[in-house]
């Protein structure tokens, strides 16, 4: 569609604008108006490219400093989908629900002691925090803070270990987010809580599964042992 737009702008000379002119100028519709400052950019540029249409369009946008962290090459992408929700507060807590009539109770699925809300489930209830603390020791994350966003953060910020393995690392988080949701859910549902040893388990096979799979053709011997030791 950018090109379309792009070429009437430019007035190109082809069949498709000259119909899109003739239809627009007659047409019930009153014509096509694409919005000044749109039009300015695009008669400014000399020839098509979808990624200058598509950024002239959308605007610019502030980059999050996790979203390199979230959308990482090892991670999985219903993982990497439910963190994405997560880290902007979409998920329907039941905090949320009850606020909107539709919930009884805000009372958390897992611990039924707090609130259930983005904070709380990640990662202050006791069974998520434990979770996260096992998966942290185990691929090596050592910030001891149990806040997501501080250890995203430290992910983001840590230049010590290499881009691989903090690529393992991130996508070890997401799986810890996408576990400890489902759990949720499955309270929610089933009426049962998965232990926190099978919750652990599922996600450093599932981590380590996928990691080994899309592992990179150039990556150092060390980072090769130390994945295939975890
Ligand atoms: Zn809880």
């Amino acid at each position: 569609m950018g090109k379309y737009v792009w070429a009437v702008e430019k007035k190109s000379d082809n069949l498709w604008v000259k119909w899109a002119t003739l239809y627009t100028l007659n047409n019930r519709y009153g014509g096509y108006k694409p919005k000044a400052l749109v039009a300015a950019q695009f008669q400014m540029m000399p020839q098509y490219s979808i990624t200058e249409v598509y950024a002239k369009l959308t605007g610019e946008f502030e980059k999050k400093p996790w979203s390199t962290v979230i959308w990482g090459r090892m991670g999985i992408p219903r993982h990497q989908f439910c963190s994405w929700l997560a880290t902007q507060g979409r998920l329907m807590t039941r905090e949320k629900l009850q606020s909107w009539g539709v919930c009884d109770s805000n009372k958390c699925l897992i611990c039924d002691e707090h609130t259930e809300d983005h904070r709380h489930l990640f990662f202050d209830c006791e069974y998520s925090r434990r979770c996260l603390s096992e998966i942290k020791q185990w691929c090596g994350i050592t910030i001891r803070s149990q806040d997501w966003q501080q250890v995203i953060h430290w992910l983001v910020s840590r230049r010590r270990d290499s881009k691989y393995r903090r690529m393992v690392q991130a996508a070890a988080l997401e799986a810890v987010i996408y576990c400890i949701w489902q759990a949720r859910n499955l309270a929610l549902w089933e009426g049962k809580i998965p232990c926190i040893a099978h919750t652990v388990k599922k996600i450093k096979c599932d981590v380590k599964h996928r990691c080994i799979t899309v592992m990179p053709k150039k990556i150092s011997q060390n980072d090769r042992r130390w994945i295939e030791a975890l």
